[in-house]
């Protein structure tokens, strides 16, 4: 089992305040209900809950690839709900890391080259790019592959890709979609691994929603959303989870 690390300390890197989201096309659906929510520097939390909660909504306004209806979001003491759309995709560039379920890469360009895009686009210069991406690339164990483009690998190898290119520009905070969704257990795993690795040595913020209550007991907080509402939030303490507040549901009946 993994140590239990002290973050208490840490300063916050995301602030979220009564925020709430509100889809209107059609019928009004809340996707967000007044989320007040503190994430530290160097946590790695999983987020649970059923399907429509909510979950995917969320990663998106922490993200910066959507706007709430209401609230605010501090990233990084930045309130990020009152910056120019440049400053928005800049941050986004340069503090987020992303991984979806589905991959998301180009598929005109090699593996090494998806990796290399979000550093281009930051201004790294080629050569460093390169040499940044073939070594992320091996890390996920795809040295082999760095020349195939994303139709000529298996979907568990192109969500590896996915997840170095997530990493490439060193983002203060990776989010996860469903990431490990359609992989296989051992890839899982691989991923997981790495990840967890990384959060250690570096200190980066991990945000991962799952539906997979394994993965999510490997991290060190879950948080269940049901309604776009967090209902239950649970902390690791030592190989136990123990509940901050009455968790009103039960965390083993999350079913997709
Ligand atoms: P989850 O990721 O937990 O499955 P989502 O965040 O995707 O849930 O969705 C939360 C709720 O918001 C759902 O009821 C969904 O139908 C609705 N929703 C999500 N995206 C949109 C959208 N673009 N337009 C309208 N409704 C949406
Ligand atoms: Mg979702």
């Amino acid at each position: 089992m993994d140590p239990v690390i002290d973050r208490s300390g840490n300063r916050n890197i995301i602030e979220i305040r009564d925020l709430t989201k509100i889809y209107r096309d059609g019928v009004e659906v809340v996707a967000l209900d007044r989320i007040n929510l503190t994430i530290k520097e160097g946590e790695f939390l999983a987020i649970v809950g059923p399907s429509g909660s909510g979950k995917s909504t969320l990663l998106n306004m922490i993200g910066l690839l959507d706007t709430p209806t209401s609230g605010t979001i501090l990233l990084k003491e930045i309130d990020v709900t009152k910056i120019s759309a440049n400053e928005r995709a800049r941050l986004r560039n340069r503090e987020l890391g992303f991984v979806f379920q589905y991959h998301h890469l180009l598929p005109e360009f090699t593996a090494l080259e998806n990796v290399m895009m979000p550093m281009l686009i930051a201004g790294v210069e080629r050569k460093e790019a390169r040499n940044r991406a073939t070594a992320l690339l091996k890390e996920v164990g795809l040295g082999d592959r760095l020349d195939h483009k994303p139709s000529q690998l298996s979907g568990g190898q192109n969500q590896r890709v996915a997840v170095a290119r997530a990493l490439a520009n060193r983002p203060s905070i990776v989010i996860g979609d469903e990431l490990t969704g359609n992989l296989d257990t051992k890839t899982s795993r691989m991923i997981y691994d790495m990840l967890r690795d990384l959060n250690k040595r570096i200190n980066q913020t991990f945000i991962l929603v799952t539906h997979d209550m394994e993965m999510a007991e490997m991290t060190d907080r879950i948080l269940r959303l049901v309604d776009g509402k967090i209902v239950c939030e649970l902390r690791r303490v030592g190989n136990d989870f123990v509940s901050g507040e009455i968790c009103t549901e039960d965390k083993g009946a999350d079913q997709e």
